[in-house]
């Protein structure tokens, strides 16, 4: 497929839709760039995934961001998926190079590591132990970007162990299970949370962060609410910490790149902007 400069077409595909910041971010872009193009938000549902795929070239549709639950189920459907999403398992984002051809990427590792280079410069400067919650999609992005700056040792923690075993299948003996949170909390430089716990709606966090040490940094992906119950435990000791939402900002931005060819920058604007959208609970 090939379409103009001009008004290309991308959305953001998922089950449920309503909820999701993208069409904002994108048309932010749009706007600031002077990009005529389109940014929309579509409910599909798993078993239509397949023929909105197939339907994308008729429709004029350039690229599409795949959220809950499609990241793994369209790896299925693309030809060419890139590096980093077969390692994660997942894709994000879909799009048409220009020789017409359908590939897929994963764009939540850059986000997860240009989030921390943002918000907690040298994070990954010192040791190289990290402790993350959860086993799951996003913690398979998250393990990908750790292991790619250089640490040494991922231990996780997880509810169903089944899922820590995957990580270590797909990613290595650096990958190893947290077993007491104490002497892991104790021994990480940075902990994540990659779990669901905390989000809105969700099951609350009630993990305590007893040893954790005084210079780890510590990152919650959830960003409904952006303070967490996580990050203020974290606060309350004294450690730095780094919300969800420069995740999702960064991440938009290689998937805005491939659908409308220019790079957006990541501001505080744009931030200010979701974080007001967050805080209206729209
Ligand atoms: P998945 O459904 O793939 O994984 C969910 C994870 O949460 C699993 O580890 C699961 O454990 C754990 N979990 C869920 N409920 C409970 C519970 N009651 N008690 C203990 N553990 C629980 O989701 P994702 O990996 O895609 O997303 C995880 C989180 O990351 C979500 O909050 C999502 O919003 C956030 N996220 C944020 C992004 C950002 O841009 N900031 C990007 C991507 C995700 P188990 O394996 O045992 O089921």
């Amino acid at each position: 497929m090939t379409v103009s400069d001009q008004n290309r077409k991308a959305v953001v595909v998922g089950h449920p839709i309503a909820h999701s910041r993208s069409p904002l971010i994108h048309r932010h872009w749009l706007a600031e760039l002077g990009i005529a193009g389109a940014y929309d938000r579509r409910d599909v549902r798993p078993e239509d995934l397949e023929g909105f795929v197939r339907a994308m070239a008729g429709e004029g549709i350039a690229g599409a961001n795949l959220t809950i639950p499609h990241k793994e189920l369209v790896m299925a459907m693309v030809g060419q998926i890139d590096p980093e999403a077969r390692a994660v398992g997942a894709a994000n984002t879909i799009w048409f190079d220009e020789a017409g051809t359908l590939r897929a990427t994963n764009t939540d590792v850059h986000g997860f590591l240009a989030n921390l280079d943002e918000r907690a410069p040298g994070w990954d400067a010192g040791g190289k132990t990290a402790m993350v919650f959860g086993a799951g999609g996003a913690a398979r992005a998250v393990v990908f970007g750790l292991l790619s700056r250089g640490f040494e040792q991922v231990l996780i923690h997880n509810r169903s162990a089944e899922r820590i075993a995957g990580l270590r299948d797909a990613f290595g003996a650096a990958v190893e299970s947290a077993g007491a949170a104490r002497e892991a909390l104790a021994a990480a430089d940075l902990v994540v949370n990659a779990t669901s716990l905390g989000m809105h709606g969700a099951a609350a966090w009630t993990m305590p962060l007893d040893g954790l040490s005084p210079a780890a940094v510590v990152c919650d992906l959830v960003y409904v609410p952006l303070r967490t119950r996580l990050l203020e435990l974290a606060e309350a000791r004294g450690n730095r910490t780094v919300d969800g939402l420069g995740m999702l900002l960064h991440q938009a931005a290689p998937a805005f790149q491939r659908f409308f060819g220019q790079k957006p920058r990541v501001t505080e604007s744009l931030r200010q902007r979701i974080v007001a959208d967050l805080e209206r609970g729209a």
